[in-house]
């Protein structure tokens, strides 16, 4: 059956969907007619998917992955891990240190040169890192510069040991279908069915077309930037499009990155000249593995300009490019791979459809400009969203109605990152706007020949014009304008000065975004009779770099500070009040202070989680110096339970406590998702009846009663 005609059979509406809740299905192996049934079934195996079914498996829930391709891609792609990131990724099986160990010194990366070629005058270095990203204040963890295809590799490994395993369409058989990675599966229909879904895909085998049906309760696009997932169901993005199109050329060269370690180490490198532009990211200087990003202008420039390859086999137009930008001879450059992308900025119209069925993470919810490298951060994060909510539904914790604050939680994020990156990329653009080549002028040139008047012309006149406008605009780079002797060339080198000082080129590092982004509603439960965030005017300049200020508000991330465990061996070293919660099971947590009416309210607290079956820990946290024997005190208030722990504010370079840290007095009460965000916070002394207090709490929050707005 021809591809397009399968796909439109594959579609359906929200109306012939059925009211099955999620939780009747079994999972794993078996199920009706042979056809594999899963709990959840996840629609590619990027970074997005696999982290994901690391999360899910963890939390035991029966899953799988299809892949369309039959191998992981080695293109480098994303390499900067924000602070939020990279906290999740402690929480893997030592996921974060392990990146910390491989990645490379952090002095080979913190900086974004301009220059004119990558041996000749440097016009401006920034520097992206400060002390504060070294000092462990704000967060247990720094930033990482590592490879997404590395990245991969890590997951990958990590989920062999939870036992997924990886296979080819020859090498399945047999009906275990959870836990596996199925490669060469391409997801092509989704139907609806009193069970759930029916998901059709298709496979080589034997070099024949074959098909394969499976059945799930939850299918999870996460398939990318164009996901056929979103198609089958229906689901536009909303957003601006094709800002920007460009070849990724990912090469090798050991000498460049001997030269550049010594030279001027830096992360990314915008060059620009006369004969050539282009940025190149360092992705490791030592290995000397690069990928040089290339502006390109279709329908005149075609991808097939650069992936050309010679007699010899080599990608003779790209390593010219390369050799330009580079500014001497290098010997050894190899170009392994060259890939075209289109600049979005994107985010879907619902991340949810089908009774809850169906939804989207990653960049098959939003697709924004590389700049600031939100891309995979946010997507890695909608997945740490979902996984518990997941994982509480099937496990009949929740209503199956907490998905949609998936959506409620996620999807302005997406839409608060899309702009900033946005704003980051027009940043990166007042460099060239400001050395005599405004890219909004080389868009007008490309839409003047693509007008009808010049369309008229043959493909080959088009181009040669193009490329010739654009040629004479690189001139204004030779050295004879842009010089401090040529009064034009002085003057754009002082603006260019101004641009980098003032902090207005492209930005690395966004704390208050990073840590500091927020839930406003979904899952969370403001004080009674209290609304949670009072409308603020929205931030007008959203690139305006403010630091990240520590809150516990509902929907915020717990903030982090260093404590100690009491009545443990006095040795431990000093952790993190987010290591407080369990990455591998589902578990809430209280925190509280040792005092007679919080003690109280964790008492009621306790009652009404066991009623709803919610696990849920207790937190006693003593100001600095508190002594064991005070500490005994926690298990008398709390008893019978015992999921308790008492822990000590360990001696912070900002002497504030924790209650302080939090804006709360010490009646404060914090309670904590899974996903170490917070749901609800009270002073104890303000309640008047705790349990139905608590009652209330639990319901709202685990969807069992109206989500707050
Ligand atoms: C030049 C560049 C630099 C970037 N730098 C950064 C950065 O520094 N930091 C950052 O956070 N982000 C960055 N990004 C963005 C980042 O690469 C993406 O956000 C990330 O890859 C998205 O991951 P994903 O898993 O959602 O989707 P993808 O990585 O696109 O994975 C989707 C998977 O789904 C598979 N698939 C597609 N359709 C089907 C189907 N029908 N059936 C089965 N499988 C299917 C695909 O083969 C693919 O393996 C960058 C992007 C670019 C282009």
């Amino acid at each position: 059956m021809a591809e397009s005609k399968r796909r439109v059979l594959g579609r359906f509406s929200s109306s012939s969907f059925g009211t099955v809740d999620p939780r009747k299905s079994n999972g794993g192996g078996g199920g009706e007619k042979e056809v594999p049934h899963l709990p959840v079934l996840i629609v590619g195996a990027g970074p997005v998917g696999l982290i994901l079914s690391i999360l899910l498996t963890k939390l035991g829930v029966k899953c799988s992955v299809l892949e369309k391709s039959v191998v992981f891609s080695r293109h480098p792609q994303a390499h900067f891990i924000n602070n939020r990131t990279m906290e999740l990724f402690r929480k893997l099986d030592g996921l974060a240190e392990e990146i910390q160990s491989l990645e490379p010194p952090v002095d080979l990366w913190r900086r974004f040169i301009y220059c004119t070629s990558l041996s000749g005058p440097v016009l401006g270095s920034v520097d992206h890192m400060k002390p504060q990203d070294f000092d462990k204040t704000v967060s247990p963890i720094s930033v990482a510069h590592f490879s997404q295809y590395k990245l991969m590799n890590l997951l990958l490994q990590r989920l062999e040991k939870l036992g997924v395993s990886v296979c080819s369409p020859s090498e399945i058989e047999g009906s275990i279908w959870d836990r596996k990675i199925l490669m060469g599966h391409e997801c092509i229909s989704i139907h609806p069915t009193n069970e759930g879904l029916k998901v059709g895909t298709s496979y080589l085998k034997e070099g024949k077309m074959e098909e394969r049906e499976f059945h799930c309760s939850i299918l999870v696009g996460s398939d990318g930037a164009r996901s056929t997932v979103r198609k089958l169901v229906d689901i536009d993005m909303k957003g601006e499009r094709n800002l920007q199109r460009l070849v990724s050329v990912h090469f090798l060269s050991k000498d460049l990155g001997q030269y550049l370690l010594h030279e001027r180490p830096g992360m990314l490198f915008f060059i620009f000249n006369p004969d050539a532009i282009g940025v190149l990211v360092a992705h490791d200087l030592d290995q000397g593995e690069f990928v040089l990003q290339i502006p390109y202008y279709s329908p005149q420039q075609k991808i097939e300009d650069f992936s050309f390859k010679d007699t010899f086999n080599l990608f003779q137009v790209c390593e010219q490019i390369i050799l330009k930008l580079v500014g001497w001879k290098l010997v050894n450059v190899q170009v392994l791979d060259i890939k075209p992308w289109v600049m979005h900025a994107e985010v879907a119209e619902k991340y949810v459809s089908h009774n809850n069925r169906v939804i989207l993470v990653g960049d098959a919810a939003h697709r924004f400009p590389p700049a600031g490298g939100f891309g995979m951060n946010t997507g890695i994060q909608d997945a740490h969203n979902l996984a518990w909510k997941i994982s509480s539904v099937l496990s009949g914790i929740a209503s199956p109605s907490i998905i949609q604050t998936y959506e409620m939680e996620r999807r302005p994020i997406a839409i608060y990152n899309t702009s900033l990156s946005v704003e980051n990329f027009r940043a990166a653009m007042s460099v060239p706007a400001a050395l005599g080549l405004d890219p909004a002028i080389a868009n007008s040139v490309h839409r003047v020949i693509n007008s009808s008047l010049c369309s008229i012309l043959p493909p080959s006149l088009q181009k040669f014009a193009l490329e010739g406008i654009f040629s004479i605009g690189r001139a204004q780079l030779s050295e004879l304008i842009l010089n401090e002797n040529n009064p034009l060339g002085s003057l754009r080198l002082s603006r260019l000065k101004k641009i980098f000082d003032e902090g207005k080129s492209l930005q690395l590092q966004f704390p208050a975004e990073d840590l500091g982004f927020c839930y406003k509603e979904g899952a969370l439960v403001a004080e009674c009779g209290e609304k949670i965030w009072e409308s603020e005017a929205s931030s007008v300049h959203k690139r305006d770099l403010r630091p990240y200020i520590p809150c516990a508000k509902p929907g915020c991330r717990l903030p982090h500070m260093l404590i100690n465990a009491l009545k443990e061996s006095s040795a431990k070293a000093s952790f993190s009040t987010l290591d407080l919660i369990s990455g591998d099971k589902i578990e809430f947590l209280l925190i509280i202070a040792p005092i007679k009416g919080s003690y109280r309210l964790a008492r009621a607290s306790m009652m009404v989680a066991k009623e709803f079956d919610v696990p849920l820990k207790v937190c006693i946290i003593w100001p600095k110096g508190s002594s064991d024997k005070n500490v005994n005190s926690s298990e008398k208030e709390l008893e019978p339970w015992k999921n308790i722990i008492d822990v000590e504010e360990a001696v912070t370079p900002t002497s504030k406590s924790w209650w302080e840290l939090c804006q709360m007095s010490s009646n404060g009460v914090i309670l904590v998702r899974p996903d170490e965000h917070i749901a609800w916070r009270t002073e104890s002394n303000s309640i008047a009846d705790d349990l139905s207090e608590l009652k209330r709490v639990f319901s709202l929050m685990l969807g069992h009663g109206k989500f707050l707005l």
